[in-house]
């Protein structure tokens, strides 16, 4: 199997490159980014290139020349980025881009946190990416009781599998779920057991990226990297341990998957502006006093939308503030020309 094929490669990408470039360039996939270079696998091996810093994990880029270089960026169909966390008016931090199927991680060890769970759906679904639920650690599931009936309630028909790295239970099935060209990533939190599924899928051996410095010998591979992983017959894994969760960006779509049922109760409410507090023929209030609305669900919802709608704020507010600032700009640069038209007539 040529390398390409190795890492996602399928005649659906074949295809966005003829339609994208000409034929003198070549398809390559990013498998990981590291200040300013790039390591991408081609037709024809690995390659490590230099590269600005607007690639990531799991893009799909064009080669063109004897000593290649990138000419070419296919458009990305889904991306995980997150905000940073102190600075919610940045631009969001992209992670990776291209995952197909996204393994949100629940630990059976533990009880169900359910507001985890339905914030890392909420995200999971914005990412572009189809989520997975990933039951780990079914050796201890005794532990707890009804932890993955209340996961299946919960994930609201999100697919869910159940693993075990320790006993080897439901790898298969993780691994056959993965069809060629797909690339699956994982989310969850630290201690969830992804690192111990990583290892149980890819049997422990991590791709060597042969870059060792010459000098210190380190760079052989980084623990914090985002790399590409191929499990064989075209299948792909996101080697993620920096992945722990990430903050909402810009998740109507994600809010509306998780969360479609209450959204639509909206529509029976009597008044079409209904604050679904104390509102009379408030469909939401009487689902929760009905039974029909967990009260707890009802919450969550509010409280996510809430968010998003303090971040849109703030983002409109900085957008109104660039755009004063370029508008302004604009003007002076008139007015200095006009000065300048003046004073020549004058002269
Ligand atoms: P990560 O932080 O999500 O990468 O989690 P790790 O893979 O490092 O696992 C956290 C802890 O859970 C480690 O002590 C693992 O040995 C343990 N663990 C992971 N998977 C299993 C499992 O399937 N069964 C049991 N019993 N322990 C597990
Ligand atoms: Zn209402």
């Amino acid at each position: 199997m040529n390398t390409l094929l190795q890492y996602g490669f399928t005649d659906r990408i074949g295809a966005l490159f003829s339609f994208h470039y000409p034929s003198g360039v070549h398809p390559a996939r990013v498998v990981r980014t590291d200040r300013g270079r790039v390591m991408v696998a081609t037709r024809h091996g690995i390659l490590h290139l230099d590269s600005p810093d607007s690639f990531v994990t799991g893009d799909w880029v064009g080669l063109e020349g004897d000593a290649p270089v990138i000419t070419g960026h296919l458009p990305r169909w889904s991306l995980l980025q997150r905000k940073r966390a102190h600075d919610p008016l940045s631009e969001p931090q992209v992670l990776a881009a291209n995952i197909d199927l996204l393994g949100v991680v629940v630990p059976l060890d533990r009880p169900l946190s359910t507001n985890r769970l339905e914030r890392t759906l909420v995200a999971a679904w914005d990412s572009g990416a189809v989520p997975v639920v990933i039951l780990t650690k079914a050796d201890l599931s005794s532990r707890f009781d009804g932890v993955v009936a209340e996961t299946v309630e919960r994930a609201r028909g999100v697919e869910v599998l159940t693993t075990s790295a320790e006993a080897g239970d439901g790898l298969e099935q993780l691994r056959g779920r993965i069809g060629t060209g797909q690339t699956l990533a994982m989310l969850g939190p630290s201690g969830a057991g992804k690192s111990s599924l990583i290892n149980a899928l890819t049997g422990g051996v991590r791709q060597d990226t042969g870059e060792v410095r010459a000098s210190d010998g380190r760079g052989r591979h980084t623990t914090t990297a985002r790399e590409l992983v191929p499990l064989g017959d075209g299948a792909v894994l996101m080697d993620t341990p920096g992945l722990r969760g990430f903050a909402l960006w810009d998740a109507e779509e994600g809010l509306s998957q998780v969360f479609g049922d209450i959204e639509e109760l909206f529509a029976s409410c009597r008044f079409h502006d209904c604050a679904h507090e104390t509102e009379p023929g408030c469909a939401v209030q009487s689902a929760i006093a009905s039974g029909d609305l967990e009260e707890r669900r009802w919450l969550s919802y509010r409280k996510m939308d809430r968010e998003l709608a303090s971040l849109h704020r703030r983002q409109n507010v900085a957008e109104q503030r660039r755009q004063g600032k370029a508008f302004r700009r604009t003007v002076r640069d008139a007015v200095l020309a006009k000065d300048y038209r003046n004073r020549f007539r004058e002269g």
